[in-house]
């Protein structure tokens, strides 16, 4: 039993670094469509460093980066260059190769200095994680609590491989981009999943731009403005007109081949 719920904490908690991943790396940081209110940016901070030991000045780089040169020679992490499934299984790698790159981080993520707290802590991204990692075994025990951490890793992993791998090759394409769309990732993702809308308006703050289509972080984001702990900063409803979809509900086959459905 104990483990049975060690595996569900950790699924939780998955899902609460996908959330802050898509909220505050993401949507706040990198494309700048939110602020957020500073004690919540407190909260983001120590909680991507203890929930992902993401460096957000590295992740927003490696992400701008990546909008820059999406699929095309430069993307850090193209399933059409380096191949599908070494994107799904070695996204880390190829996350770590560009976040390790100097030039990339002063080019891309010059806004984001390092500050004060991030030199004395929260650039010790291991520090952060082994430290959710004493909490859960002291929690739990030391047996459950590693399987809970264990869980929150591999998950919250796939999770990115799947946006950056999947979300480059099968689903649906409303936009000509080479993004596409996947609404069950997107509910697993916190709307994430939902990436060709993502790199036609990377702007918006709400990544659903079509009826039937669900971005489960856009609640919460909502919730944080009526209490005045975030202010969106861009359109989200319209404006996907003028990115008007220039090309017809299509649909990506597993063998590559695209199939018009509409
Ligand atoms: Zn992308
Ligand atoms: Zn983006």
């Amino acid at each position: 039993m104990g483990y049975v719920v060690a595996v569900v904490v950790g699924l939780v908690l998955s899902q609460v670094a996908t959330l802050i991943t898509t909220v505050y790396l993401h949507r706040v940081l990198s494309h700048k469509s939110i602020r957020l209110h500073p004690a919540v940016t407190v909260f983001m901070r120590f909680a991507t460093w203890m929930l992902t030991s993401i460096s957000p000045r590295e992740w927003v780089a490696v992400h701008r980066k990546h909008h820059n040169f999406s699929d095309v020679e430069g993307d850090p992490h193209s399933p059409h260059i380096e191949g599908y499934w070494q994107i799904m299984i070695g996204n880390v790698y190829y996350y770590r190769r560009e976040a390790n790159n100097d030039n990339t981080l002063e080019k891309y993520a010059s806004d984001l200095p390092f500050d004060r707290l991030d030199t004395l802590l929260l650039r010790r991204g291991t520090l952060g994680f082994s430290l959710t990692g004493v909490i859960l075994v002291l929690l739990m025990g030391i047996g459950p609590g590693l399987v809970a951490l264990a869980t929150l890793a591999v998950v919250y992993l796939l999770l990115n491989a799947a946006i950056n791998g999947a979300g480059h090759t099968f689903g649906y394409k409303s936009f000509e981009n080479d993004a596409t769309n996947l609404k069950l990732l997107a509910l697993i993702t916190f709307g994430e999943g939902l990436h060709n809308n993502h790199h036609a308006r990377p702007a918006s703050a709400k990544l659903a731009a079509f009826k039937g289509e669900i971005d489960p972080a856009w609640p919460v984001i909502r919730l944080l403005e009526k209490l005045k702990l975030a202010e969106v900063l861009t359109k989200v409803d319209e404006g996907w007109e003028d990115h008007r979809r220039r090309i017809p509900h299509t649909r990506v086959s597993p063998l590559g081949a695209t199939t018009v459905k509409e």
